[in-house]
């Protein structure tokens, strides 16, 4: 038992750092993963994400020739008002594609959806049908999504609008959608233009990326056994490949994603997520506030202008306005609810989102994810910094100054990265691990600290060879309990004890053997007083005992350690064994003496006394 006290004693302070590491351990494996710390260390970085976007969408400019017309909020009233319920009648968009069509844009698409199922009225849905077999440069969308087959049975697409995709990476698994919602079926045979519009929510209602590959299932008729599953795009990157093949002989042919998960369009590389999404670059917040995204016109002013032109007026809309644009029409109404919250802006027109994907791709900077080994090297980085900082310097207050320092660099180089390169570079990990790190490196040095100062406090007070406070510290001691004991004015005693014939011993048996004497008398001594006794090296063979006791019982104690001793025979050696006595004297503070030395010279006077009268006994002046 008392070895394994002693084991524990000695190495306390490494069973202390231990204890503080698996403590540690057991925090970061069991009671983290229970509040869902992946999810939380995804918001955060997710949150670092939107707040560099903000930082860096300041300097970033749309390409003026991406224009929006847009159903908002006056223009929704306007068109129930002329043609009553939502939707409007097909033959207005019909009106709308010619009147852009004459200004002779690059390319018109609908975020609108122009469903099979609603409202029907067949000569106005012709007139839109026309218009796309006209004008080959106009683009419209469909929606998948995954309800209940006995709600709707999954539709069978038509082949052509699916688009064969070469992976030369296995590491993509595009978003699998099991239903879907139709358009109108004369559109589809008129036209290949039409891709998905799906943008599904990330898991805080962000939308941060897009996906523009989505997968769709090819059913056996009547089982709707999955026979094939089939790769869609996205409207706006159909649209755009198309534009790369028309306006800058791009020539694409095949869909090739790369095994670095890039989707090769001509010399362009588009970064893909696993998911097949990818990663916006936004250009602040939506609307007049942003002098630097793109422009907005109002529906009614088009249909305006429409009747205008008819009647000879002067249009509302300036001379042009369409001509070599990239025209984008959807809705920024609440009620048809088409807004979205991205990282620059909560309320954020699902149109703006195609303009902004246009753009990127145009521009070819789409945000790319750094490598996870490369996440990981940062992260490692920046703990060992972390543990340089707090080990390399002494001040406290300037190890946190120069790691603050160091995370600021840090963040700055992140949200550099990001406009530069494009390059999304995790913040969350690296700073809280090397936070971690630097909480942790805190401990580790305090606790070698009070290592090093337990150590150096023993050095100068204990004596070396018996363990007990030296002849420094018991002055101390007994200074400061004549200095507590005078303002409580309680008493207290002092015990003076010397080895008898010690001088002898040494002769006969040798100086070592004389230290393992003197080692048991001191061992003795402190098993046989109180905890809160001290018992000192007075020097020599003389040991001192401050202890909380009057003179009665500090004399009864005396003579317990007089009979301690002598009772006990001392083994030198497995053969020898010898018999010690030590001589005792008294002293009680305030009646024999009101300072240290008065004390002392008192108990010294009783000791003597013992001596005179025959050693091994404690000494009394009286007598
Ligand atoms: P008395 O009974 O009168 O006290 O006789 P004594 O021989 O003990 O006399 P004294 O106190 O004068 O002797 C002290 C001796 O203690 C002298 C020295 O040899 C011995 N001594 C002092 N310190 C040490 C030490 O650290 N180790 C050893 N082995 N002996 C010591
Ligand atoms: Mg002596
Ligand atoms: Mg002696």
């Amino acid at each position: 038992m008392k070895k394994i006290y002693n084991f524990i004693h000695r190495h306390r302070y490494d069973i202390t750092c231990l204890l503080v590491l698996i403590l540690i351990i057991l925090f970061v494996c069991i009671v983290f993963p229970k509040y869902e710390t992946k999810n939380i260390v995804k918001i955060i970085e997710n949150k670092t994400f939107d707040i560099r976007q903000n930082i860096i969408a300041k300097d970033k400019h749309v390409n003026k020739d991406i224009v929006i017309v847009t159903v908002d909020d006056p223009s929704y009233e306007y068109l129930i008002e002329t043609y009553g319920d939502w939707p409007i009648p097909r033959h207005v968009y019909a009106q709308l594609l010619d009147y852009i069509q004459a200004q002779n844009p690059k390319y018109v698409a609908f975020d609108l959806l122009f469903i099979k199922s609603l409202n029907r009225i067949p000569q106005s849905d012709q007139q839109l049908v026309n218009a796309f077999e006209k004008y080959q440069n106009t683009y419209t969308a469909f929606n998948f999504d995954d309800y209940s087959f006995d709600l709707r049975q999954p539709p069978e697409l038509d082949k052509k609008l699916s688009s064969e995709i070469k992976f030369e990476s296995n590491k993509i698994y595009p978003i699998k959608f099991t239903n879907c919602r139709m358009i109108m079926n004369d559109i589809i045979d008129v036209t290949s233009n039409i891709g998905h519009i799906n943008t599904p929510k990330s898991d805080d209602g962000f939308i941060r990326s897009i996906p523009v590959i989505v997968s769709y299932p090819e059913y056996e008729q009547e089982s709707f056994k999955i026979l094939n599953n089939n790769y869609y795009l996205y409207m706006t990157l159909k649209m755009a490949i198309d534009y790369f093949n028309k306006y800058e002989n791009a020539n694409i042919t095949d869909l090739v994603v790369d095994n670095n998960n890039n989707l090769i369009l001509g010399d362009r590389k588009i970064p893909l997520t696993p998911r097949g999404e990818v990663i916006l670059n936004w250009y602040g917040e939506s609307g007049l506030n942003n002098p630097n995204t793109f422009k907005y016109l109002s529906f009614w002013q088009v249909l305006k202008s429409i009747k205008a032109k008819e009647e000879g007026k002067k249009e509302l809309v300036p001379e042009d306005y369409f001509k070599d644009k990239i025209v984008y029409i959807g809705t920024n109404v609440f009620s048809l609810s088409d807004i979205k919250t991205v990282p620059t802006g909560k309320y954020f027109p699902g149109v703006e989102m195609h303009a902004t994907l246009f753009n990127n791709i145009l521009d070819n900077n789409l945000i790319h994810k750094a490598t996870l080994p490369t996440n990981i090297v940062i992260s490692a980085l920046l703990s060992i910094l972390a543990i340089f900082t707090v080990f390399r310097f002494r001040s406290v207050f300037f190890s946190i100054i120069v790691y603050a320092l160091i995370m600021v660099l840090f963040l700055y180089s992140a949200t550099f990265v990001m406009t530069k390169y494009n390059l999304w570079i995790w913040i969350a990990v690296p700073v809280l691990s090397s936070m971690f790190t630097f909480v942790c490196s805190f401990i580790v040095k305090y606790l070698i600290k009070s290592r090093d100062f337990d150590y150096t406090y023993k050095l100068a007070t204990t004596d070396g060879l018996t363990e007990l406070y030296n002849h420094r510290y018991f002055q101390e001691l007994l200074s400061n309990k004549i200095e507590t004991s005078r303002k409580t004015g309680t008493k207290f005693s002092l015990i003076m004890t010397d080895i008898d014939f010690f001088k002898k011993f040494n002769d006969k048996y040798g100086h070592q053997a004389g230290d393992a004497v003197l080692k048991h008398v001191a061992r003795t001594l402190k098993t046989n007083v109180r905890a809160d006794d001290y018992v000192c090296r007075y020097g020599g063979e003389e040991m001192t005992i401050i202890l909380n006791a009057d003179k009665g019982n500090a004399i009864k104690s005396a003579n317990k350690l007089c009979k301690a001793i002598s009772s006990q025979e001392f083994e030198l050696s497995p053969e020898l064994s010898v018999n010690i006595t030590i001589s005792l004297g008294v002293s009680t503070f305030p009646e024999d003496g009101k300072t240290a030395a008065e004390l002392i010279e008192y108990a010294d006077k009783c000791l003597y006394k013992a001596k005179e009268t025959g050693r091994n006994r404690v000494g009394n002046t009286d007598i």
